[in-house]
C-alpha cells in the first residue's frame, strides 16, 4: 500500500515539474520573442527579469541590464550617456532620479537617436513593478502627420468660410453676410441701448455707366468704389453688397447726425474720384439713406426706413444723403 502511495507522490512531482517546465519555456519563448522590451525590478529595485528586446530598445549592453542588476546602476548608465537630453527639463528630472517609484505611469522617452520609446510602469503593491518599452516612433510621426493635415485642413476650411463672407466682385460682404452682421449689431445695440446706424448706398444713373461705358467698365466702377468705401469707414462699419449697385453700411455706435455725415463724407469723396482711366467723361455720384436702429424694430423696418430715405435722396436730384 506504502508503496503504492510513493509511486502515486512520484508521479505526481514528475508531472508538476513538466508542468513547471513546461511554463518556463513558453515564458522563456514569449519573452525572446515579444516585440516590446520588458524590465521586472522587485521591491529592493532590483533586475529580476529582462527581454533581449529591451537590451535592444534601451540599447543597453548585457552587463549593465541584466537579470540581477542594481535599477540604481542601470539609472546611472543611462544618465551618464545622456538617455534622458530628449526628455522635457521638468520630466527629465523626476526620470533622473534613481527611485524608479517616482518616474510617471505612462510617457513618451524621446531618445538621442531619433526613437520615441512608449514606456509604461505597472506598480505592484509590494513595490515591485512591470516595466515595459514599446517602439512608438513610427506611430509618432503618423500622429503627428495627421495632426499637421489637420490644421492645414482647418486654414483650408477658414479661407472657404472667408470666402463664403465675400462677394466675388467686389470683396465688401456678401448681402447673406451683411444681413447676419445687421442683425447681430442690432441685437447688440438694442441689448445695450447703444445707437446703431445703417445707410443705403445706391450708385446713381448705373444703367446709363453701363449703357456708356459696357458692362466690364460698370464693373470696375462697382469695384472702385467698394475700395474707396471701405478705406474711409471706421474699422467697426461693415460695409456688405445688397445687391446689384446697391450697398449696406452698418455704423455701431453712430447716432443718426454722425453717421449722415460720414456718408456725406463718403458721398464727397465718390463724387471727386479720378475716372479718366475709364473715360475723361465718366462721372460717378452716390446717394444714401440713413436711419438710425430703434429699441424696438426688426432688419426688415430699419432697413424700409433708409430705403425710403434712399428714395428721397433720389428724387431731390440724387448725389445727396437723407436720414430717416
Ligand atoms: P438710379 O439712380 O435711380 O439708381 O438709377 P440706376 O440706373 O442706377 O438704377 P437701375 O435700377 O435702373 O439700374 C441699375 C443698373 O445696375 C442695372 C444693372 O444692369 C446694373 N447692375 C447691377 N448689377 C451690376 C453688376 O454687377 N455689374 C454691372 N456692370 N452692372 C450692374
Ligand atoms: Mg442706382
Ligand atoms: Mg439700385
Amino acid at each position: 500500500m506504502l508503496k503504492r502511495t510513493n509511486s502515486v507522490l512520484e508521479a505526481l512531482v514528475l508531472h508538476r515539474t513538466a508542468d513547471l517546465e513546461e511554463s518556463r519555456r513558453l515564458l522563456r519563448a514569449t519573452l525572446e520573442h515579444m516585440d516590446q522590451g520588458l524590465v521586472l525590478l522587485d521591491q529592493n529595485q532590483t533586475v529580476r527579469l529582462c527581454n533581449p528586446r529591451a537590451l535592444e530598445l534601451l540599447r543597453l549592453p548585457e552587463d549593465v541590464l541584466h537579470e540581477s542588476a542594481a535599477f540604481r546602476d542601470v539609472r546611472a548608465f543611462q544618465n551618464e550617456r545622456g538617455d534622458f537630453s530628449m526628455i522635457a527639463p521638468s520630466t527629465s528630472s523626476i526620470i533622473k532620479g534613481s527611485d524608479a517609484r517616482l518616474f510617471p505611469l505612462i510617457y513618451d522617452w524621446p531618445r538621442p537617436d531619433g526613437k520615441t520609446l512608449e514606456v509604461r510602469r505597472v506598480q505592484l503593491p509590494d513595490g515591485s513593478s512591470v516595466n515595459t518599452f514599446t517602439d512608438a516612433t513610427e506611430r509618432r510621426a503618423s500622429e503627428a502627420a495627421v495632426r499637421q493635415s489637420e490644421s492645414r485642413y482647418r486654414l483650408l476650411a477658414e479661407r472657404v468660410e472667408e470666402l463664403a463672407q465675400i462677394d466675388e466682385l467686389t470683396g465688401v460682404l456678401n448681402r447673406r453676410y451683411i444681413m447676419q452682421e445687421l442683425s447681430d449689431e442690432m441685437s447688440r445695440a438694442q441689448r445695450t441701448a447703444e445707437a446703431c446706424s445703417i445707410a443705403m448706398i445706391d450708385l446713381d444713373f448705373f444703367k446709363r455707366v453701363n449703357d456708356r461705358f459696357g458692362h466690364p467698365a460698370g464693373d470696375e466702377v462697382l469695384r472702385s468704389f467698394a475700395i474707396a468705401a471701405s478705406a474711409n469707414i471706421r474699422t467697426i462699419d461693415r460695409l456688405g453688397r445688397y445687391g446689384g449697385e446697391e450697398f449696406l453700411l452698418i455704423l455701431p455706435r453712430a447716432s443718426k447726425e454722425p453717421a449722415t455725415l460720414a456718408v456725406n463724407r463718403l458721398r464727397e469723396i465718390v463724387a471727386n474720384l479720378d475716372w479718366t482711366a475709364i473715360s475723361d467723361e465718366l462721372v460717378v455720384t452716390i446717394s444714401g439713406g440713413v436711419a438710425q436702429v430703434r429699441l424696438d424694430e426688426a432688419p426688415d423696418e430699419v432697413l424700409a426706413r433708409a430705403d425710403t430715405a434712399l428714395y428721397g435722396a433720389k428724387d431731390a436730384g440724387r448725389n445727396r444723403v437723407i436720414s430717416a
